[in-house]
């Protein structure tokens, strides 16, 4: 599957992401699913992580609940999700593998590893195996 993410959103959980160092950013993304099918992330929102560490995260479950709420809202569906890894490149680590419930979800992970050079992927994780999906910032 080709995932989009508009260039202001990247900006937008990239800047989170730099503010929340050490600890980990995440959040949710809420978009559509084309009928060409690729997928348009067309919201990202910024939530806590009640984790507060540099190794793992957990969404505020409120906060979800509210952004979830707010996608219904706006004729959007919840796709997916999006964490930082400030110190460790972008694929998925075996935590993230173990919590990825959903097939058909996209989860995003920026890479703050190397300053300059913040790296974005989309994992999909189906039977503990996580797989890149092809992403494009537009
Ligand atoms: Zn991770």
């Amino acid at each position: 599957m080709k995932v989009t993410i508009k260039k202001e959103d990247y900006e937008k959980i990239l800047g989170h992401a730099r503010k929340e160092r050490p600890d980990e950013a995440c959040g949710l993304i809420g978009g559509i699913d084309r009928d060409d099918g690729v997928r348009e992330i067309k919201k990202v929102y910024l939530l806590t992580n009640m984790d507060h560490t540099s190794e793992h995260f957990s969404l505020d479950p409120a906060e979800q609940l509210k952004a979830v709420k707010d996608m219904r809202s706006e004729g959007l569906k919840p796709l997916g999700n999006w964490h930082s890894h400030p110190e460790s490149p972008s694929r998925s680590s075996k935590e993230d593998i173990r919590l990825a419930f959903d097939s058909r979800a996209s989860y995003l992970i920026l890479s703050l590893m190397d300053d300059d050079n913040p790296v974005l992927n989309s994992f999909h994780v189906e039977n503990g195996i996580s797989s890149k999906e092809e992403l494009e910032i537009v």
